[in-house]
This record gives C-alpha cells, sequence and structure tokens, in this order.
C-alpha cells in the first residue's frame, strides 16, 4: 500500500464467557498485514481476567506484550511461564502447537498480542517458545523504548524472527518524539493509552496508523505521557490463509489442521494443568476460504 491510512479497531469476545474483549486493528480488510504482522489485538487496560485454554496454532508465532497484569503461559512443549510487563513470549508454531494463557495475578490487565504470520521456509518445521525476560532499552530526550523484535535505532531483540521485522514499546514523554525508522519497511502505530499525533495525522486511543513505506522517521506528538506500540516490517507477499487460530496456504491446509485439532491428534501435543480441556474450533465456513488481499477501499 502506498498510501497512509487510519484502521478504527472492532471488539472482539476472546475466550469464551470467562474471557475478555479484545480490540482488534489487524488484519482488517484494507489491510491484512504490516511487514509480516498480520494479526493484532488491543486488551485492557480492564478489570476482567485472561482464560484462554489451550488451542492450536499452525503457520505463525505469537507475540504476548502485557504493560499490566501478568499471564501465565502453558504449551505442548513443557512450558510453564509467567509473564511479566516489559518481558516477551515468543511462541513458534511451526507446523502446530498448543497453547493456554491465564491471567497469573489480580492487577488491571493491559496488553498487546500480535501474530507474526511465518514464511514458507520456516512454518513447516518444528514448534520453539522463548520467554525474554531482559530486552534493549532505548533512552533519549523525549521518549524511551523497549525493543520487542528486530531493531530500532541500533538496538536488537534477541527474538528469533525469520522475515524483516521490527515491533517496540514506546513510552512517549510530552512533547515530540523523532524515531528513527528503516525506509524500506511499511510500519504502523496503535495508540495504546492516549490520542497521538503520528506524522501530522490524528489518531484516538486504540486506532492504528500504517505507515507506508519510505521515511526516515516517525514524528509522534503527545500533549502529557503516552505509550504507543511500533510495528513494522517489509511488505510481505506470500497468500495468507487464515482462520481461527491456523495459517496456511490454501483451504485444504487449514481443514487438515482443524480436523486434526478436533480428533486430538499429536500434531499439537497436550498442554498439562486443564484436565484435559480445550477450546474446540468452530466448524468450518460454508465457503471456501481464500487469501487476504490488500483492497485500496
Ligand atoms: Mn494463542
Amino acid at each position: 500500500m502506498n498510501e497512509d491510512r487510519r484502521i478504527e479497531p472492532r471488539a472482539v469476545p476472546l475466550g469464551g464467557v470467562r474471557g475478555i474483549t479484545v480490540h482488534r486493528t489487524l488484519p482488517h480488510r484494507a489491510l491484512p498485514t504490516v511487514g509480516a504482522w498480520c494479526f493484532l489485538d488491543h486488551f485492557g487496560p480492564t478489570a476482567e481476567r485472561m482464560t484462554v485454554l489451550p488451542h492450536p496454532h499452525t503457520g505463525l508465532q505469537t507475540v504476548t506484550w502485557p504493560l499490566s497484569g501478568q499471564i501465565r503461559h502453558r504449551d505442548s512443549l513443557g512450558n510453564d511461564v509467567v509473564l511479566r510487563p516489559g518481558e516477551l513470549n515468543l511462541m513458534t508454531s511451526g507446523d502446530g502447537v498448543s497453547h493456554s494463557e491465564i491471567s497469573a495475578d489480580d492487577v488491571s490487565m493491559h496488553g498487546v498480542q500480535l501474530w507474526v504470520a511465518l514464511p514458507d521456509s520456516r512454518r513447516g518445521g518444528p514448534a520453539d517458545f522463548e520467554h525474554l525476560p531482559d530486552l534493549p532499552r532505548l533512552e533519549r530526550d523525549t521518549w524511551s523504548a523497549t525493543v520487542m523484535v528486530g531493531d530500532l535505532d541500533g538496538e536488537a531483540s534477541p527474538a528469533r524472527t525469520y522475515t524483516p521485522l521490527m515491533g517496540a514499546q514506546l513510552d512517549l514523554r510530552s512533547g515530540t518524539a523523532n524515531v528513527p525508522v528503516r525506509d524500506d519497511f511499511e510500519h504502523a502505530v496503535l495508540a495504546m493509552d492516549g490520542p497521538l499525533t503520528v506524522d501530522g495525522q490524528e489518531l484516538a486511543t486504540r486506532e492504528l496508523l500504517y505507515l507506508a513505506p519510505g521515511r526516515e522517521q516517525v514524528v509522534i506528538a503527545t500533549h502529557g505521557a503516552s505509550t504507543a506500540l511500533l510495528i513494522g516490517g517489509e511488505p510481505y507477499t506470500e497468500p495468507l490463509v487464515m482462520w481461527w487460530n491456523f495459517i496456511g496456504r490454501t483451504h485444504d491446509e487449514v481443514a487438515v489442521a482443524r480436523s486434526e485439532w478436533e480428533a486430538g491428534s499429536a500434531r499439537f501435543g497436550h498442554v498439562d494443568g486443564h484436565g484435559g480441556q480445550v477450546i474446540p474450533a468452530p466448524p468450518m465456513p460454508g465457503v471456501r476460504l481464500t487469501p487476504r488481499r490488500r483492497r485500496e477501499q
């Protein structure tokens, strides 16, 4: 896409009756991806608890990033980790993995969860999980940042990714932040806790602004302390068939993943500690799934 575009969130209930409501800006019919970032849920601040029972993934990485509240992650690889603000959980599904995410304290929950589409070279590979408690920090006059993924202004995250990609939490103080970015990347900014002005464009809380490639910095103005998410990457060209928790390249790949999850296949393993409870897959839609494409309207 060659033009900047503002994306309004839509509210989506997550994790059943005891779950939370999330505010989703990716995918959007006008914007399926930003780089390989293909999914963006903003949750909270809320007193609700996160209760997401075991469920499967294929073809993607999950990125979980709390600003407040702790989340216990358990997965079919045997990991059992409490994730705290400032720390990153990065799970690579490869061909198949399953996990659960449950609130681990009574603090107000606030954060984001994103997915990264895996390239063909990695999407059929083994599952992997990284808990990264110690990420690089940048300190500048009017802003600071924690680098979750990729590189920002010379500081690189150790998180393993498979396409050219970046993601960072920006902590903005009153005034103007000039955040240097790669001019071959497309980017997007999510206003997480207050309105922002990004490259002269007004952005309300929870909105996402898509920023086309070809800029060397992103200029963000605030009227007080504020937090933003900056994501970016090389524009992603592989066709993505996204349905429920699966990413494939064709309808049939996704249908096979669904039936294998429903059958309790070893492909997705087992998450201990839930007494065998899992989230069942919804029925397949009555039409064939097709790849998401960018539309100009
Ligand atoms: Mn998940």
